[in-house]
């Protein structure tokens, strides 16, 4: 069964064509600027060698439409037709309270994921374009859409409401969602099985650390708790978000600084967090640079990123009552070698002990932790896609 995941953004879609038989990767691509002058197509066949294919793409249609002549095309396709697909699974940012699971998109279903456009104003409206534009180019192909929020839906009432009025939660459902929900629970599977355990026999703090950062707790394979909120800016300090800060602050800024909703609206999500700390760079491997060569608030950025993880996962240890395992996934969590030996530095108190030698690692599955830790601690690449290719796979056998 090949299975087509595609993740559509504003301006850009990616996709990973699937053999399920064995989970390989057939194909893999990205479409760059959408609606914008330079649009491009880069395509992977395989472990072949990419092609950029440069054309006027104006829309997600054309952009689907241009998929499909990658994935079939005679020197570097990687299937004869459209129909060998058998399903595409969508990634979906938000599905709101209703979406708590991937469904199959049928017209109810659809317009649950429309009903959230309010919340998640940059993403869902894309994600539905993708799912929209396949639709019509494949009839008949069952669609999933899979969802960032869904696997945060376990969470009890106390942890996902905020102190508001209630009217706030009944009449707009303003409360905790929680994001990357796919990437959280991929990796705590995958720590359940390299430990040889049930995953619900496990407390375990997942750490998705990227350019936007979350932390989830797992317990006994369910999420209890996450640091993003009702958008994916609160918690930690993030690429260039701010993460938790008293809400007082906003209101205190827009009048002195005479902002307007979109101003205080984009200081918050792009001028903030490591790069609007360090003035360096959103990137930490830059960051990391300018803190060796003595810049002082690249390293108190440094300082700031790993002290809130390290509470967030104290945090989350007492939610649990415990915690077996710890584990970083996503561009840092897998590659920041010295922000992981950074955090683990102040979790002795948990009976962890990191071991220098294991976490010598980027990118690969690896027990970072001293053979003899009471806690474990992980690195694990994550996989979105997999996860979205696997619940398409499962509904569509259904
Ligand atoms: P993501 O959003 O998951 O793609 O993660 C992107 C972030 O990972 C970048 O902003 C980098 O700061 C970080 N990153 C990637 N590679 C490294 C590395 N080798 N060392 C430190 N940070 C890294």
């Amino acid at each position: 069964m090949k299975v087509l995941v595609v993740n559509c953004g504003s301006s850009s879609l990616k996709y990973q064509l699937f053999d399920m038989t064995d989970e390989t990767v057939l194909a893999k691509g990205l479409v760059e600027r959408i609606g914008i002058e330079g649009s491009v197509l880069t395509h992977q066949p395989g472990e072949g060698d990419k092609v950029k294919i440069e054309a006027d793409i104006q829309n997600h249609g054309i952009a689907i439409k241009m998929v499909f002549d990658a994935l079939t095309n005679k020197e570097h396709g990687v299937i004869e037709n459209i129909q060998e697909i058998a399903a595409v699974g969508h990634r979906v940012a938000h599905g709101g309270e209703k979406l708590t699971q991937s469904v199959l998109v049928t017209p109810e279903t659809l317009q649950l994921m429309e009903d959230c456009f309010e919340m998640a104003p940059l993403h869902n409206p894309p994600n539905v374009l993708g799912i929209k534009a396949c639709a019509e180019l494949m009839p008949g192909v069952p669609q999933v859409g899979v969802f960032d929020t869904a696997f945060h839906q376990t969470m009890p009432q106390k942890a996902f409401m905020y102190g508001l009025p209630y009217e706030a939660y009944e009449k707009y459902q303003i409360r905790r969602y929680g994001f990357h929900g796919t990437s959280h629970k991929y990796v705590a599977q995958c720590v359940a099985d390299m430990m040889g355990k049930n995953l619900e026999d496990l407390k375990i703090v997942t750490c998705h650390l990227g350019n936007g950062s979350s932390i989830a707790a797992v317990k006994n394979g369910q999420c209890v708790d996450t640091s993003m909120g009702f958008t994916p800016l609160e918690g930690l300090v993030m690429g260039t978000r701010c993460g938790d800060v008293d809400p007082a602050i906003l209101p205190y800024l827009m009048k002195k600084e005479n902002m307007s909703v979109e101003e205080i609206d984009a200081y918050i999500n792009k001028q903030s967090g490591v790069y609007g700390v360090s003035g360096v760079s959103s990137d930490f491997r830059d960051i990391e640079g300018a803190a060796a060569e003595g810049n002082a608030q690249a390293q108190l950025a440094l300082d700031m990123f790993a002290y809130r993880v390290q509470k967030y996962i104290g945090a989350y240890v007492a939610a649990m009552n415990g915690v077996d395992a710890i584990v970083f996934t996503a561009g840092l969590g897998e590659n920041g070698i010295s922000m992981r030996a950074k955090i683990a530095s102040e979790l002795g108190y948990l009976g962890t002990t990191l071991c220098e030698k294991r976490n010598d690692v980027r990118g690969k599955a690896r027990e970072i932790s001293t053979e003899g830790s009471a806690v474990k601690l992980f690195v694990i690449p994550t996989n979105e896609e997999l996860m979205i290719a696997r619940d398409t796979k499962v509904l569509c056998a259904k």
